[in-house]
């Protein structure tokens, strides 16, 4: 059962406990959820997965697969950008030096943050530029219009703009 706040939230105490216990995931972060992590979506992020406990070595494999709703970084017009990436985890209750903590998955108390993890995977793994296309014009700097329907009537060569 999901509960809102937290509810993405589980325990891997058990899981942590029995050797080759294994827990099928298979969830989708509702919006309000995503929305708080400064991300629209065209379709939410949905996870499938399991959390298995291999000799002792709790493992976290998953598929996330969402639509985040974006802008284009020129033309500021919409853009959806499928995700489908796989992504594997080992999860620890503590890390015991600086170096585990960015191998490792952390889930103090044992309590694994699934939308968390998803939403950082996620981030790590969207590309730092957004573009409509590869040859996106971009807005006139002037006027405003998308130089993809159109050259506007600005004047070429009357007005030259150095972006640094
Ligand atoms: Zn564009
Ligand atoms: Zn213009």
């Amino acid at each position: 059962m999901q509960e809102p706040n937290g509810g993405y939230r589980i325990s891997i105490r058990s899981l942590l406990l029995r050797p080759d216990e294994k827990r099928a995931l298979d969830l989708t972060i509702d919006s309000e959820t995503a929305a708080g992590y400064g991300l629209g979506f065209a379709e939410l992020p949905h996870i499938t997965g399991s959390l298995e406990n291999r000799a002792g070595v709790l493992m976290l494999n998953y598929h996330l697969h969402c639509v985040p709703a974006l802008e284009c970084d020129r033309c500021l017009s919409p853009v959806e950008m499928p995700v489908d990436e796989d992504f594997v985890h080992v999860v620890v209750t503590e890390a015991a030096t600086e170096q585990n903590e960015l191998e490792y998955l952390l889930a103090p108390d044992a309590m694994l943050d699934l939308a968390e993890t998803a939403m950082t995977d996620l981030r790590l793994a969207m590309p730092t530029k957004t573009l409509c296309r590869p040859d996106c014009k971009g807005l006139c700097p002037v006027c405003g219009k998308n130089r993809n329907d159109g050259e506007c009537s600005c004047g070429e060569g009357d007005i030259t703009l150095v972006f640094e």
